[in-house]
């Protein structure tokens, strides 16, 4: 079988202010080194990759699984993400289905994927600031409230609990009084991704072998299957790819999965004295109800986290000057919410790369004999692709469920064009979804 060149890898450039907060590493680094062989080969070792491999472990004791990343656990898009691990988010007009049975099944699967991490974290007492927050969902001007009111809406067909807080309330809650009205959904969890990420990689069980800073370079189909990388190959009788935004680079839902590349800033820590002219608050989430608008966190060590870019990127990692451009926007956001808070500045500063579908449906099942992949978060994967991480080992090891079924039943990714169509396509689709961001920003 003809080896599959992996035409593009990630690139840490250890700019990730989550990762670069957390203590030194308990376990040094090891490598692919040599020719090594195992009965499992995860690529990915994000949610996804490592829900994966806790669940074959279970399932398949006494089986040999290499995890392998290009990366250090928890320095990719795991680490770099915003924190916010949703159990339901507003619809997108192009769900699948009628509006209420893809919210079912989408928060049936976040579900999964929140009790799969909170029983990681029980078990081996992962310290990640784990915080069942909420999640406000927010709009900063009037001419929004009709998209909260379709959210209200669909929550109230579902029969799902949420608060809707105006914006005195907002003001006291949040210490700001740039939000106008906000729906607060009890069941988000916030977390500081990193020590979530890192703290999975460290605690993964016995048969398995983490193997870091090994890029794949290529793989072909078995058996048995092979992966090159750097410093020598890994063969193993199946393989799963939990690689997101680097599927397509591996064969992967090519015409559906699509990258975009996404910046975040994360302050100093408040003083006491900020912090309390800024109304004390408990740690908070806001998530924009416009799709391009600001996520902002006040977080438990008092930094104020804010990520407003969306970018479609087909070079998928950007440079520091171009991450570094993204700064006064990030700040402009800031200083809009917190304009008392004038001494406070950006002590970090990253972007990350995530993987979106048309339909907003993932990639699972599937790609080749024994070979199998699942990814596409659109922006919310740390419950989804935990959840989708263990049922794609379900899958390979055939073991049924109701869930499975339904992530099963899941329609695949909608098909976009090649490039260049795709990049002209994407640039249009983005200028137009952008309008009207305003204050959201
Ligand atoms: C700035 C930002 C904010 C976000 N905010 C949120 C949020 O608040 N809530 C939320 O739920 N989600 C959020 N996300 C998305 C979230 O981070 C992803 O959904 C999640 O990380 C996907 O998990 P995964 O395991 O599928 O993929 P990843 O976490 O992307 O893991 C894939 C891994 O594959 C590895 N890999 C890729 N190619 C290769 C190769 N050739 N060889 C070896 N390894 C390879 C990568 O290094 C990476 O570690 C955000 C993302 C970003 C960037």
């Amino acid at each position: 079988m003809n080896a599959h060149r992996v035409d593009m890898l990630p690139r840490n450039d250890d700019t990730c202010g989550w990762a670069n907060l957390l203590p030194p590493r308990p376990r040094p680094v090891r490598r692919v080194a040599g020719a090594m062989g195992f009965d499992w080969a995860i690529v990915g070792a994000g949610y996804a990759g490592l829900a994966a491999a806790r669940r074959i472990a279970e399932l398949a004791p006494g089986d040999t699984i290499a995890v392998i990343d290009a990366g250090r656990a928890g320095e990719g898009a795991a680490g770099r993400n915003s924190g916010f691990a949703v159990e339901i988010s507003p619809s997108p007009r192009k769900k699948i289905g009628s509006p209420e049975a893809a919210y079912r099944k989408s928060i049936r699967i976040n579900a999964h994927g929140l009790g799969l991490l909170r029983q990681a974290i029980d078990a081996h007492g992962i310290d990640c600031d784990w915080h069942q927050a909420g999640k406000h969902q927010a709009a900063a001007e009037p001419r929004h409230f009709a998209r909260l009111d379709a959210f209200a809406r669909h929550l109230d067909a579902l029969g799902l609990p949420y608060r809707r807080l105006e914006a005195e309330e907002l003001c006291a809650r949040l210490g700001t009084s740039h939000y106008r009205r906000a729906l607060l959904t009890a069941g988000t969890v916030l977390v500081q991704p990193a020590a979530l990420a890192r703290g999975l990689a460290m605690t993964l069980p016995d048969g398995v072998t983490l193997l870091e800073e090994s890029p794949v370079e290529s793989w072909s189909a078995g058996p048995p299957i092979r992966l090159s990388c750097p410093g020598g190959t890994v063969s193993a009788k199946r393989l799963l790819l939990a690689t997101n935004a680097w599927l397509p680079r591996f064969g992967a839902f090519r015409n559906g999965l699509v990258s975009f590349t996404l910046t975040a800033g994360l302050t100093r820590s408040l003083t006491d004295a900020e912090h309390r002219a800024i109304g004390a608050p408990e740690p908070w989430g806001v998530i924009s109800i416009h799709r391009f608008g600001a996520t902002v966190r006040y977080t438990a060590d008092r930094r104020i986290l804010v990520r407003n870019s969306l970018e479609y990127w087909p070079r998928m990692a950007m440079t520091p000057a171009e991450t570094a451009a993204r700064l006064p926007g990030i700040e402009a956001s800031f200083r809009a919410r917190f304009p008392g808070l004038r001494e406070v500045g950006f002590e970090h500063l990253w972007s990350g790369v995530i993987a979106a579908s048309r339909n907003f449906s993932a990639g699972f099942g599937t790609i080749a004999p024994g070979v199998f992949a699942a990814g596409g978060c659109n922006a919310g994967g740390i419950a989804r692709n935990t959840a989708l991480g263990a049922l794609l080992a379900d899958h390979a090891l055939d073991n049924r469920s109701d869930l499975l079924e339904a992530v099963r039943g899941l329609p695949p990714p909608a098909w976009v064009p090649p490039r260049p169509f795709l990049d002209i396509g994407a640039a249009l689709d983005l200028r137009r979804r952008r309008r009207g961001l305003g204050a959201e920003f």
